[in-house]
């Protein structure tokens, strides 16, 4: 708990537990949005910003790849200038096809002239992300109590009471409003009984941070295999050496094989699989692993509750939508929110964030975007799989980049859903 006395019983009008990308962006969002409302952002991991590291899930080894909509919002938080210190411009996605010689390009002038100063979007490690927002966290009225893990949760007509184990103390905590942000598998949503729907991908994303010998400029790598997309997604350079983010779909079973060669031998395996667009790959830091699942929760919005984040959809990383996605359901929330407080004024305090007409409106604003971006991304693996030329044709157009130009990627989304009928 960060300078915080605590005491028996607290109130507060938002409580969102879980602080990872999804609580922490919330958090700010609502603290930009709402002037005025009590935020209470509750982690069960010690955040010790100091140091510049998080050992929380969100901002581990791996990089995000951030859509110039994504960047938009960082920038009304007033972010960006800081971000752009750790993030390295995508100025062009160039797609290839193992076993066709031609590929495509997708340019940030041409594809996305109303975009983010000219970019596609930007890449950045989590590991900078994570401390980059706890900083703004600490400038801001949010309340941030970690190490602090909800362990019990109760709805009644006002909000929601929590429980809450703050190293060897147990404080109750009340809430108008609980947002769910506590990831992928998340307890509170069993406590609260909603059920989630999942899809085992049988693969496995490998990441890892590779050294090149030349130059990115910018520009982001996807490569089609019959084992499925990788992608190599432009670093800022560090100590003089050249880097780029990796993702490796692999099917299950042979993520522990990969992930345990030598550098050497994982360089060569890498290089055969990649080619040699993006030039010869030097050095491999240590290789993760992520299992490939959706997961969809089944509501998201009750009276007194919201579910942001991986809790509420868990998608395939490889397309990069997660995180953009949370973050346009998270600035709607709060853009929601920030109106009815200010439309509603004094009786504000009597109906609150967590009224169920308005968790009913946050939903409805959020479903078509929600539906296209996971129904993309679930066609994802069935894509790589197929040898059918239009498909194939339509992977022409490249993941990342559709991921990265909304309007591309809705159409697509809808031929997608039609090819996979
Ligand atoms: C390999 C990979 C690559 C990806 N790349 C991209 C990309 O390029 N672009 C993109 O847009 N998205 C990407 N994503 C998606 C992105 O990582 C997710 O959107 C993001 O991690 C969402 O995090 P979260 O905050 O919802 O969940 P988490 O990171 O799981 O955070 C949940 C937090 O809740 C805390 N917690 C849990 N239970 C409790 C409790 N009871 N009390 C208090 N705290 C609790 C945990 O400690 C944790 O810190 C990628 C995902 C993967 C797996």
């Amino acid at each position: 708990m960060t300078g915080k006395q605590m005491v028996d019983k607290q109130m507060t009008d938002v409580a969102i537990v879980g602080g990872g990308m999804a609580g922490a962006s919330l958090a700010l969002l609502l603290a930009h949005h709402c002037p005025g409302l009590k935020v209470t952002l509750l982690e069960r991991q010690s955040i010790a910003i100091e140091a510049d590291e998080l050992k929380l899930p969100s901002f581990d080894t791996r990089a995000t790849a951030i859509a110039a909509g994504s960047l938009r919002i960082f920038d009304e938080l007033g972010l960006w200038p800081e971000l752009q210190k750790y993030a390295a411009p995508i100025r062009r996605v160039q797609v290839s096809d193992r076993g066709h010689s031609l590929g495509a390009s997708l340019q940030a002038q041409r594809e996305a002239d109303a975009s983010f100063a000219g970019m596609l979007g930007a890449v950045v490690e989590n590991a900078a992300l994570g401390p980059m927002l706890y900083r703004a966290l600490a400038e801001s009225a949010v309340d941030v109590w970690a190490p602090a893990e909800v362990a019990k949760v109760e709805m009644h007509l006002q909000g929601a009471h929590l429980e809450v184990q703050c190293d060897t103390q147990v404080t109750k905590l009340d809430t108008r409003l609980l947002v769910v942000a506590d990831g992928a598998d998340s307890a509170l949503c069993r406590q609260l009984g909603i059920a989630t729907e999942k899809v085992d991908y049988q693969q496995h994303a490998l990441v890892t941070t590779v050294g090149l010998q030349r130059d990115h400029a910018g520009v982001a790598y996807e490569r089609f295999t019959d084992r499925g997309p990788m992608a190599l997604l432009p670093l800022p350079k560090r100590d003089g050496v050249h880097r780029a983010a990796l993702v490796w779909t692999c099917e299950n079973g042979s993520e522990q094989e990969l992930a345990g060669l030598p550098e050497a031998e994982f360089l060569q395996r890498l290089q055969d699989s990649f080619g040699w667009r993006a030039g010869r790959i030097v050095r491999a830091g240590k290789v993760h692993s992520y299992p490939l699942t959706l997961s969809l929760a089944r509501e998201q919005v009750r009276r007194g509750v919201a579910l942001v984040g991986n809790s509420a959809h868990f998608l395939h990383p490889v397309a990069g939508q997660g995180f953009n996605l949370t973050l346009r359901d998270c600035e709607t929330l709060a853009r929601i929110i920030g109106r009815e407080m200010a439309e509603k004024d004094a009786n504000f305090a009597q109906s609150g964030p967590g009224e169920l007409e308005l968790m009913q409106h946050f939903w409805r604003e959020r479903q078509q975007d929600q539906m296209l971006t996971i129904g993309f991304s679930d066609k994802v693996p069935s894509l790589f799989a197929s040898r059918n030329l239009l498909v194939s044709g339509l992977r022409q157009l490249g993941l990342l980049g559709l991921a990265l130009a909304p309007t591309t990627r809705a159409a697509f989304a809808r031929q997608a859903a039609g090819i996979a009928r």
